[in-house]
């Protein structure tokens, strides 16, 4: 038997570590605050990568890859960014054991390397727009971290794109948010809300930070993508100008986002349960799993019948045969709903007589009997519903737990102590100081500005000051 999973009423956090480790989806390294992405972990991000890359394609961007170490000088050319990362930079100071002339940084993002060479590929407009990606690793020194969620190494993609008028970079921005969205909602179940960041939550260097935020399962939000809107700023720090269509010089606008490994941690929290983790179809590695159950007398009929269902199978699904005769059936069904396979197809020598399949949603767990012959267009179908299931299931606990709040001593309510009350819908003058007095009584911060709400905040009053609203904010705590 499987070792027992911490139950989420129990203690949260345990649950989600206990589900990393024994899923073996990731482990502690021997430097503290990495990680060993394990092959089960490592699917799931390539199953990611695959879906996003994808969109990334047809929405017109190409993969490249810059260097890891950057001179320490690029770092200060854009005195908001350096700020921001220098106190999680790592430096490398010897190479060859000598001490180098300039101390290089691994990168915690790309903006400076890709810029310094944005300036020798743009002279015209005609070289705009540039639209590139890369999926690589970044580090940031992080001292509090935890698998997935925070890790001081991760992977992620980093888009930087280039081009000629504020509107369009605008424009890019936005549509990558918008992808980020769609990959949230339709691949990940994951229902989210997107917005812009306040001016004290956003990027180090960005004008602009849009986001897409997602409860978890103990209604605190996530932060599961990132699109900015970047401005000149890096053009003016690396002096990137083009020739414009009338013949004149200007600089260039930039837009740039990412997604990282952060996701999987995401999907674990806001799917799985007691039991282990659950999977939507759409990012499971393996679809379904199917398990014969048989004595030695009847071993070689069962395992040709479900042979020839797994041959059919495989031709829709990712389909594994799971014939292994060290472990039980009863410990093959426990270990795969830990691992989060979709769908569960038992074969017993009394199926196999009556020509069905039993088959197990891994989400709810309701079983079904079923003509052999039907099976393939039948796991299908679940693998569908199951989808749907788990999109509706997560967003009815976001609403569930999402609240429009006026009083400050309400909102106050909802957050006191380790209290974490989901989400509040509350009205906001746009000063940083009441923004700043909500986290120190709280510790919930702004999570997003959705879009369009200003007609909403009309006539209302901010939270904390009670002058008049700008913007009905979604408050939570965070991740
Ligand atoms: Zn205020």
């Amino acid at each position: 038997m499987a070792e027992q999973i911490t139950p989420r009423a129990e203690n949260y956090s345990d649950w989600y570590i206990d589900i990393v480790l024994r899923a073996r989806l990731a482990d502690y390294s021997p430097v503290k605050g990495c990680m060993v992405i394990r092959p089960r972990g490592y699917a799931l991000w390539e199953k990611i990568q695959s879906g996003l890359d994808g969109m990334f394609k047809e929405t017109g961007h190409q993969n490249a890859y810059f260097p890891l170490l950057i001179p320490e000088s690029f770092m200060r050319k854009e005195a908001e960014h350096v700020e921001g990362f220098a106190p999680e930079l790592a430096v490398v100071t010897h190479g060859g054991g000598e001490q180098l002339e300039e101390p290089l940084v691994i990168r915690p993002t790309s903006e400076t390397i890709i810029w310094s060479m944005y300036k020798k590929w743009i002279q015209s407009y005609r070289d705009l727009p540039l639209l590139i990606n890369q999926w690589a690793n970044v580090l940031r020194w992080e001292k509090r971290t935890r698998l997935f969620l925070r890790t001081a190494e991760f992977l992620w993609q980093e888009g930087h794109t280039a081009h000629a008028t504020e509107t369009e970079a605008r424009e890019e921005t936005l549509r990558m948010l918008g992808v980020y969205k769609t990959f949230a909602e339709e691949y990940m179940a994951l229902p989210v809300f997107s917005g812009a960041k306040s001016d004290a939550e956003k990027f180090a260097g960005a004008v602009n930070t849009y986001a897409i935020e997602a409860m978890m399962q103990d209604r605190k939000s996530l932060q599961a993508g990132t699109s900015h809107f970047l401005g000149q700023n890096f053009a003016k720090a690396f002096d990137v100008t083009f020739q414009n269509s009338e013949g004149g010089l200007d600089h260039v606008w930039a837009t740039s986002w990412g997604v990282s490994t952060r996701l999987i941690g995401a999907l674990i929290m806001a799917h799985s349960d007691d039991s282990g983790l659950v999977v939507p179809p759409r990012l499971a590695p393996t679809q379904a799993v199917i398990v014969p159950i048989f004595k030695n007398q009847n071993k070689a009929q069962v395992l040709e019948y479900a042979g020839r269902l797994h041959a059919r199978l495989k031709e829709s699904t990712s389909v594994i045969l799971d014939d292994d005769d060290n472990n039980s059936p009863g410990w093959k069904f426990t270990e795969y709903e830990m691992l989060g396979v979709p769908v569960r197809i038992e074969i017993g020598p009394r199926d196999m007589e009556a020509g069905k399949a039993v088959l197990v949603r891994r989400d709810t767990g309701v079983k079904e009997t079923v003509e052999i012959d039907r099976v393939p267009a039948r796991v299908a179908e679940l693998l569908s519903d199951i989808q749907n299931g788990m999109f509706e299931k997560a967003r009815k606990f976001r609403d569930d737990n999402t609240f429009e709040v006026d009083s400050y001593e309400t909102f106050k309510g909802m957050f006191e102590g380790e209290k974490t009350g989901g989400f509040a819908r509350s009205p906001w003058c746009g000063n940083p100081e009441c923004e700043a007095k909500v986290k120190e009584d709280t510790k919930a911060t702004i999570r997003v500005l959705p879009f369009d709400n200003e007609k909403e905040a009309g006539g209302k009053r901010c939270l904390v000051c009670g002058e008049p609203a700008r913007n009905v904010a979604i408050f939570a705590k965070a991740y």
